[in-house]
C-alpha cells in the first residue's frame, strides 16, 4: 500500500482538536489519513511514501456539497435570470425532465460530479429527482462512480410525467446493487419533498417514506423546506418521531420558530442553498442560518440547481458570508429584526466542511482533515495573481480562491485533479457527449 507526503503547506484540518499548522505535513496512506503534524519526513509509513511538497499552498478538506441535482448540468444556465420557484418548476421539472433519457442522466450526472472535483468538492450529494425508470437511477449512479468523486446518490421519483412508478419500491434493488459502488465511494440516501404542494403526495415525505428509508438503514434528505405548511409537517414529523439527525431538511426558509425549536431538540441536520434561496427567492429568501444557529444546528451548504446557479462552493460561502453580515449590520441600523453576531470566514469554512459531511451522513469518514479520515483533500496554490501572497489561509480560501488555483483535489487518497488539471477526463470526449446530450433534449422540446 504506497502512501502520498504532503509536506510543507498551511494546513486547515477543521478538526478543532488538531487546528491550523502554518506549515505542516499531511500523511496518507490507501484511502486514509494517517498523520497530520509539523514535520513527518521521519514516520514510519513516510518511508516510501512519494512526496509532494505543498510549499506555498494552503491544504484543507475538500469541500461537501449536501444538494445538488446533478441530472441536470447540460442544461446548466440554460434559464439564468428564472423569476421565481414556479418558473423553474414549469421549466425544468414540467418540460425538460421527461425528456430525460438513461443516457441523458449519465451525461449530466458525470458532468456535474467532474465540475464539482474540479472545484474541490470531493463529496457531491445528487438529489437525483429524475428516477423515471430503474435504469435513469442505474445511470445515474454509474456516472457517480466513474468520476471517483464520493457520491451519494439521493433517489427521488420525478414529479411530472410518465414514469415507471418504480420508486420507492426500487430502492431496495439500488441498495443491493449499487451501495459501496465506485469501490466503496458511492452511498444510497432515500430524497423527498416536505409537503404535496409541488408534486402531490407520492413524493412527501411521512411515515410511509419513513418506514421505507428504516427499512433499509437510509438516511433522508427532503427539499422544498419551507414557510408555513413545511413549518406544520415538522411540527408532525416532530410528533411521530421522524426527525433526527438522520433526516435532512434543504433550504429551510421561512420556517415557524416552533418548527426550528423541534429540529433544533433532535439534532436534525440543515442543509443551506445561499445562492438558491436569494436569487431564486425561496420563501424569505433569507438563508437561514441565523435561524439554524439559534437552535444548536450547524448546517451544510449546497449548490441546487446548475440551470440557474453557480457550481460552485466558493460562491456559496460568500454569498452566505455576505447575506449574514448584511443582516447582522442591517439590525443594529435598526431593521427591527434581532440583531446575531456576524459569523466569520472559518464558519462559512466549516459550513462547506466538516458540518457538510455529517449533514450528508458522512460525518464520521470525511470533512476535516483528521487521523483515521479518508483521505478526501485540496491543495489551493497561494502563489497566484489573486491569492498571493498568503496572509491568511481561511481568508484565502473563503475570500480569495476560485477552482483556477485548485492544483491538487484527492478522493480516498487518489489523485482526481493534478497540476491545475482533471486527471484521466479527456475534455474534447466530453464537451461533444455533453453537448450532444443537450441537443437533443432540446430538439425533443421542440417536438413537444
Ligand atoms: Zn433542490
Amino acid at each position: 500500500m504506497s502512501g502520498t507526503l504532503l509536506t510543507g503547506g498551511a494546513v486547515v484540518t477543521m478538526d478543532p482538536r488538531t487546528g491550523d499548522l502554518e506549515r505542516g505535513d499531511v500523511l496518507v496512506r490507501g484511502d486514509r489519513i494517517v498523520a497530520v503534524g509539523a514535520d513527518l519526513t521521519t514516520h514510519p509509513d513516510a518511508a516510501d511514501a512519494a512526496v509532494v511538497d505543498t510549499t506555498g499552498r494552503v491544504v484543507a478538506p475538500g469541500f461537501v456539497d449536501t444538494h445538488r441535482h446533478a441530472w441536470q448540468a447540460q442544461m446548466r444556465r440554460s434559464i439564468p435570470d428564472v423569476s421565481d420557484l414556479g418558473a423553474y418548476v414549469a421549466s425544468t421539472l414540467g418540460e425538460v425532465a421527461p425528456r430525460y433519457t438513461p443516457h441523458d442522466m449519465y451525461v449530466g450526472t458525470r458532468l456535474a460530479a467532474l465540475t464539482a472535483l474540479d472545484a474541490g468538492i470531493t463529496t457531491m450529494l445528487d438529489f437525483s429527482h429524475n428516477s423515471r425508470t430503474a435504469a435513469h437511477s442505474d445511470a445515474a449512479i454509474r456516472a457517480l462512480a466513474d468520476t471517483g468523486i464520493r457520491g451519494v446518490h439521493a433517489s427521488m421519483g420525478p414529479h411530472f410525467g410518465d414514469w415507471d412508478r418504480q420508486w420507492p419500491g426500487d430502492l431496495e434493488r439500488l441498495c443491493a446493487d449499487h451501495q459501496g459502488a465506485g469501490e466503496g465511494l458511492v452511498t444510497i440516501r432515500l430524497a423527498a419533498l416536505a409537503t404535496d404542494e409541488i408534486a402531490g403526495p407520492s413524493l412527501a415525505y411521512g411515515k410511509e417514506l419513513a418506514a421505507v428509508a428504516r427499512a433499509l438503514g437510509l438516511g433522508v434528505s427532503v427539499d422544498a423546506v419551507f414557510g408555513a405548511s413545511s413549518s406544520e409537517a415538522i411540527l408532525s414529523w416532530a410528533d411521530t418521531d421522524l426527525l433526527g439527525p438522520g433526516l435532512c431538511l434543504i433550504h429551510a426558509t421561512g420556517l415557524s420558530p416552533d418548527a426550528w425549536r423541534a429540529m433544533g431538540e433532535t439534532g436534525t441536520t440543515v442543509s443551506l442553498a445561499p445562492s438558491s434561496d436569494a436569487q431564486i427567492g425561496l420563501e424569505s429568501a433569507v438563508p437561514a442560518v441565523d435561524e439554524a444557529l439559534a437552535v444548536g444546528i450547524r448546517p451544510g451548504l449546497s449548490i441546487d440547481v446548475e440551470v440557474a446557479l453557480s457550481s460552485d462552493m466558493f460562491t456559496q460561502m460568500r454569498t452566505l458570508l455576505a447575506i449574514q453580515r448584511m443582516r447582522a449590520v442591517r439590525g443594529v441600523y435598526g431593521s427591527g429584526e434581532p440583531v446575531p453576531d456576524r459569523i466569520t470566514t472559518r464558519d462559512v469554512l466549516d459550513f462547506a466542511t466538516r458540518q457538510g459531511a455529517r449533514t450528508a451522513g458522512l460525518g464520521e469518514s470525511t470533512g476535516t482533515l483528521s487521523p483515521g479520515r479518508q483521505a478526501d483533500l485540496i491543495v489551493v496554490d497561494a502563489g497566484d495573481v489573486n491569492t498571493m501572497p498568503l496572509n491568511d489561509p481561511v481568508g484565502t480560501l473563503v475570500l480569495g480562491a476560485d477552482a483556477r488555483n485548485i492544483e491538487t483535489v484527492m478522493v480516498a487518497g487518489r489523485i482526481r485533479k493534478a497540476r491545475g488539471r482533471l486527471v484521466g477526463v479527456d475534455i474534447d470526449g466530453l464537451r461533444e457527449e455533453v453537448t450532444a446530450s443537450r441537443d437533443r433534449i432540446v430538439a425533443s422540446l421542440g417536438q413537444r
